[in-house]
């Protein structure tokens, strides 16, 4: 185990007034700041930001279940056009927090595997800030678009399409544009050496 939980700590929470007693039921809202990458590479609440949770504890008989909700905009950009995006996020979870002598007089020695995901109760304190991650990132969206239809990028020179419904390049513009300048100097060049300028033939009927 680290550190000992600090119980000033914004994600840390006191669970002494339950008493241990199954069935014992607190229910609280506090507003925290963000704490560090709550979210994926793209797109998560920023550090500091509010993060509004709503809580309930209640006593069950190994330890404390820690229902809630956390809300939080969450900023990103779209994985699409990569301009920058915002949503409000409410992300639930539900998780159970062990008294730790509750895990001594269950263990059978075969659910060490169960044990890295089981959270414990230090000093009757709840450490939400993993159980905090673990929603936020599982409620957020991992290709972000700024709107369903989102276009996206030109993939030939990268312009924003949304800015730009009828932007296209013709494949053979693309292709072709250096030879094409070529043979417009050529015709140029060959009307130049017209002797008689075109007007002047409509006369001979
Ligand atoms: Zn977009
Ligand atoms: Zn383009």
């Amino acid at each position: 185990m680290g550190a000992r939980l600090d119980h000033r700590s914004p994600l840390v929470f006191d669970t002494r007034e339950l008493g241990r007693r199954p069935g014992t039921l607190k229910r609280l809202s506090r507003t925290v700041e963000a704490p560090a990458d709550l979210g994926n590479e793209v797109i998560g609440a920023p550090e500091g930001e509010p993060v509004e949770l709503d809580l309930r504890l209640e006593a069950v008989m190994d330890g404390v279940l820690v229902t809630g909700t956390a809300r939080a905009a969450v900023k990103g950009e779209c994985v699409r056009c990569l301009e920058p995006l915002e949503r409000q996020l409410a992300a639930d979870f539900q998780e159970m927090f062990a008294y730790p002598d509750a895990d001594a007089r269950t263990e059978s020695g075969d659910d060490a595997e169960d044990e890295e995901d089981t959270y414990y109760l230090e000093d009757d304190l709840i450490d939400l800030e993993p159980v905090l991650r673990d929603a936020v990132v599982l409620a957020l969206p991992l290709q972000p678009v700024c709107r369903e239809d989102c276009p996206g990028l030109c993939p030939d020179c990268g312009a924003r399409l949304a800015d730009d419904p009828d932007h296209h390049h013709d494949a053979v513009d693309m292709r072709w544009a250096a030879l094409q300048e070529l043979a417009g100097s050529n015709q140029d060049r060959e009307k130049d050496n017209e002797p008689r300028p075109a007007g002047d033939e409509p006369q001979e009927k």
